[in-house]
């Protein structure tokens, strides 16, 4: 009975993790795998957006003109073989000011991957990229990646960075739901992750406006996670 109760426990108190997000137990995580970034410690007032599993045709131009609505700027981490099939959303995303970061090669785990797949495979999505410019970020597919391949993208001048406010949009959570979660930790040097890439993406765009205005009521900007980390001296992360 005893030991019914203490797994019920931990069943409940690892989906509250999950769906609540506390940013108390950041500090936790943040011990457990220093080499991601989750938040970037800093006392001014900017926070990070950030789109993943682009680009997508339809979706990413819309999330690029509420952007441009409320003068904010994001980063968007691209799949290369997508990258490579919608080139101009590519280019409109860099024309506009954004940052982009390597979201690597396929949708889908990196976890079967040798160590020259998966540098090939960074490779490769930093070629789909293109423009010749150095790419700073990488974020593992699904969130995910064995600790060699973190230390591999390191040594290739990446860093890693997850994010502290993510709603789960790729499930589809109700419109109020995503924007409760992301509204509750907007705080300086919090990164947002929300998905433009995914099917339908709908609900993740409708929530949008509604997160840029909360975050304004703040006092806080929004700015890649690039600008964030240069202009709060890249430390305490
Ligand atoms: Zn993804």
């Amino acid at each position: 009975m005893v030991l019914l109760l203490v797994g019920a426990m931990v069943v409940v108190m690892g989906l509250v993790v999950f769906w609540v997000e506390p940013l108390g137990v950041l500090g936790v995580l943040e011990r457990l795998t220093p080499n991601i970034v989750y938040r970037v410690r800093t006392e001014l007032p900017l926070v990070a957006l950030s789109f993943d599993d682009g680009p997508h045709p339809a979706f990413t131009p819309q999330v690029l003109e509420i952007l441009k609505q409320h003068e904010a700027k994001a980063t968007f981490f691209l799949i290369g073989e997508r990258a490579l099939r919608y080139p101009e959303v590519v280019a409109r995303i860099r024309a506009e000011g954004h940052e982009i970061g390597n979201h690597y090669l396929r949708n889908g785990a990196t976890l079967g991957h040798s160590n020259e797949e998966f540098m090939g495979n960074l490779e490769k999505t930093e070629r789909a990229i293109g423009a010749g410019e150095k790419l700073e970020l990488f974020r593992p597919p699904g969130g995910v990646a064995w600790a060699r391949q973190i230390r591999l993208a390191r040594e290739r001048g990446y860093t890693c960075v997850l994010g502290c406010a993510y709603p789960h949009d790729p499930m589809h959570p109700p419109v109020w739901y995503i924007r409760w979660l992301i509204e509750k930790n907007l705080a300086p040097g919090t990164i947002v992750i929300l998905h433009d890439g995914i099917a339908n993406a709908k609900r993740s765009v409708a929530a949008l406006p509604q997160i840029l205005a909360a975050g304004r009521k703040k006092g806080l900007r929004f700015v890649s996670i690039g600008e964030l980390r240069r202009r709060s001296g890249g430390q305490g992360e």
